[in-house]
């Protein structure tokens, strides 16, 4: 009989979202009228169809593998082509970070390398995680035994986490812009934690799958826009939530060639090579058709149609939030970010308020507490549905709630 890694037997059962559909099921079967009126603001998934340059992109790398002079078997470097790597370099480029098209490794999405990227760390590390936080995060570590400590995301620190110079961390996970948050690091509150990084000899594992829903200036794209970074970070990027990649799957992970830290007998080790390796043996790489698409995201006119499916989820959250904001509620998020994450009304917990605007407004959302235990008298609501929809919402919102 095979052992089992107990590890995953300690995991947290998923009972988040099956817990949303199992309270909207029970309230469909009671109020069976109510059905076509709920109003779904809990969904992360994008619902806006690919840029139509990216449709075309994916069917033309289709049809050059159906013909023998351009048929594509497995790539040479399981990286990525060159001229994706080259196109994604250029995008670092066009807002000031310093990537080579060498440093970044074209991936199936963000989850699998943030997953995956543990592989490459030893078990005794000691792992911080901000609380709340995206669940891969957690799971992943809890998966091989290792010991994690939470950073407190609080509305007094606008659930922008400070590092506490009093822990000692050795890898630190950061999402900016969060989910489930939307809170987003300015220049000077990233540039502590890549300070406490090099203190610390961390790495920081960057998870920028928002990047592209960022507004203000003072909000950094990239962890590579904070001078010292390339000393201790490694960013992980996904097209999911940019381009509606969702269903598609790509992302890329940039490691920086300098990034290294010592084995136990005192060698060298770079990161990028140790992470190639591991790779090379478990990751054949993303197919061909597949690049063409995400490669036309980067061209003048791909950067011009997913704009036009940005701005329609900016102007959810726009909405949204002046809801809120009429309201008096506290919130962050939806200026850098898909995601409203609203403080619960009257002190009610964040499952006594999922349960009070279904059965009141029915409209839905993710209770706070899903997400670690900062997120009790929380809830998130997400911009990625359809406008009709989220205009109803709001104005359900503000009827409900105005005092
Ligand atoms: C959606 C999301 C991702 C992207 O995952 P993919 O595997 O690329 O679809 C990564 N990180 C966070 C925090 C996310 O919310």
């Amino acid at each position: 009989m095979p052992a089992l890694n107990e590890n995953y037997l300690k995991l947290e059962k998923n009972y988040l979202f099956i817990n949303i559909a199992k309270r909207i099921s029970k309230y469909i079967t009671d109020h069976p009228e109510s059905k076509s009126n709920i109003i779904r603001m809990g969904i992360g998934d994008v619902t806006l169809p690919l840029a139509p340059c990216v449709v075309e992109a994916v069917k033309r790398g289709a049809e050059e593998m159906g013909v023998k002079e351009t048929f594509k078997g497995y790539e040479d470097s399981g990286t990525g082509y060159d001229f994706l790597k080259n196109a994604i370099a250029g995008y670092y480029s066009s807002f000031g970070a310093d990537v080579k098209a060498s440093e970044i490794r074209i991936s199936d999405g963000a989850k699998s390398d943030c997953g995956n990227i543990v592989d490459i760390f030893g078990d005794s590390n000691t792992i911080l995680i901000t609380d709340p936080a995206y669940p891969v995060y957690v799971d992943s570590n809890l998966m091989s035994g290792r010991k994690i400590i939470y950073a407190d995301c609080t509305k007094e620190n606008g659930f922008c986490a400070a590092p506490d110079q009093s822990v000692h961390a050795d890898i630190i996970y950061l999402c900016s812009p969060n989910n489930p948050t939307g809170a987003a690091f300015t220049f000077s509150q990233l540039k502590e934690w890549v300070d406490y990084a090099l203190r610390n000899e961390a790495v920081i594992i960057y998870d920028a799958a928002y990047e592209a829903f960022i507004t203000e200036d003072d909000v950094p794209r990239s962890i590579f826009c904070i001078e010292g970074a390339r000393k201790c970070a490694i960013e992980i990027c996904s097209l999911s939530k940019t381009a509606g990649f969702t269903g598609l799957r790509c992302g890329y992970t940039v490691i920086p060639e300098e990034l290294s830290f010592r084995s136990s007998d005192g060698t060298e080790v770079f990161i990028s090579q140790l992470w190639g390796r591991r790779q090379g043996s478990k990751f054949n790489g993303v197919s061909y058709p597949v690049q063409c698409g995400a490669a036309a995201v980067f061209t003048p006119e791909g950067r011009e149609q997913i704009k036009v499916n940005l701005e329609y989820y900016k102007e959810n959250a726009r909405i949204l939030s002046s809801a809120l904001d009429e309201l008096g509620i506290f919130y962050t998020g939806g200026k850098n970010s898909p995601y409203i994450w609203l403080e619960c009304p009257d002190g009610m917990g964040s499952w006594e308020f999922f349960d009070y605007l279904l059965n009141n407004a029915n409209v839905v959302g993710t209770p706070g507490a899903g997400f670690g235990k900062n997120g009790e008298g929380f809830f998130r609501l997400t911009s990625f549905g359809d406008r009709e929809k989220t205009l109803e919402a709001a104005e359900r919102l503000k009827k409900l709630l105005a005092k």
